[in-house]
């Protein structure tokens, strides 16, 4: 056994026992990136390993297809297998979790209804510093969500959202107030989701899932893979509201891709904390 193959069976070993842990995903992924830089032919026989554990199925088929001899029976038979699955692309593999950095070193107010906006890409994060359009104040960190407004805007800090300056100077919103599910009755709460909250990209026009008479948090986007990670599946078809919106929603769920055409947004309720789901098509 070389040092490649003994790094991989210790990652994997952790992994397994870890049930799927997000460090231990994110350090095979790292470990991905290691070997996709040596120039060792040990080194690439690995990396096919780790592809097929993370589920990058097209990166394993084309990283081994140059390695396979004729005469290698066994290596022929995993390609052909590769072969297979590989049609699907990367799509179905594990996901990625987000690197560390950016959330470490930075305090963001706290949204209610979009709590990790860091996370889900609501707020982006830039080495060079950009100057808010509200208060111009230089900040690393900058929303990247839709603001409907009629002015066009660059840059808004986190605090302008949080403290609705933004939303007031430009008489804007973050989430149409007219795409909002039934079932709150506050002007408050409305208010500091639509002018306070940052909000999310859908592929159609954003709905925010309500329940227990309050706006949910919008924890991310999500495909079927992602819930089926979070055991998430059968507490989401659980939902009336999913069986009502949708002709057949456990076949339309398991089409659902993170970044694909059929997009989840994963919604929790403040309260109960109920997982909700919303979909779009592109
Ligand atoms: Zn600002
Ligand atoms: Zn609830």
């Amino acid at each position: 056994m070389n040092d490649y193959q003994r790094k991989y069976i210790e990652l994997k070993k952790q992994y397994e026992q870890s049930d799927e842990d997000a460090d231990c995903v994110q350090a095979l992924y790292e470990y991905k990136d290691f070997l996709e830089k040596q120039d060792a032919i040990e080194a690439k026989w690995v990396l096919v390993d780790v592809c097929e554990t993370l589920e990058l199925y097209k990166t394993a088929y084309e990283t081994l297809r140059p390695l396979v001899t004729q005469t290698d029976k066994t290596a022929l038979k995993r390609l052909g297998k590769l072969q297979g699955f590989q049609t699907q692309g990367d799509d179905f593999a594990l996901w990625r979790p987000k690197k560390g950095k950016e959330r470490k070193c930075t305090a963001l107010p706290f949204f209610r209804y979009h709590p990790d906006p860091l996370e889900t890409g609501a707020f982006s994060w830039t080495d060079s510093a950009v100057s808010c359009d509200c208060c111009g104040k230089s900040v690393q960190v900058y929303y990247d969500g839709p603001f409907y407004s009629v002015e066009n805007i660059n840059y808004l800090c986190p605090e302008c959202i949080s403290n609705g300056k933004a939303a007031l100077k430009y008489d804007g919103e973050f989430q149409d107030e007219c795409s909002l599910e039934e079932g709150v009755d506050s002007e408050e709460k409305l208010d500091e989701l639509i002018h306070r909250t940052p909000g999310y990209s859908g592929w159609q026009q954003e709905y925010w899932r309500t329940h227990c008479n309050d706006y949910c948090a919008f924890i991310g986007y999500v495909g079927y893979r992602e819930l089926k990670h979070m055991k998430l599946v059968d507490e989401i078809l659980e939902d009336p509201v999913l069986n009502q919106q949708y002709a057949e929603p456990e076949e339309l769920l398991k089409t659902a891709v993170n970044g694909g055409s059929v997009q989840g947004y994963l919604f929790q309720c403040l309260h109960c904390k109920k997982h909700l789901l919303w979909m779009d098509c592109d």
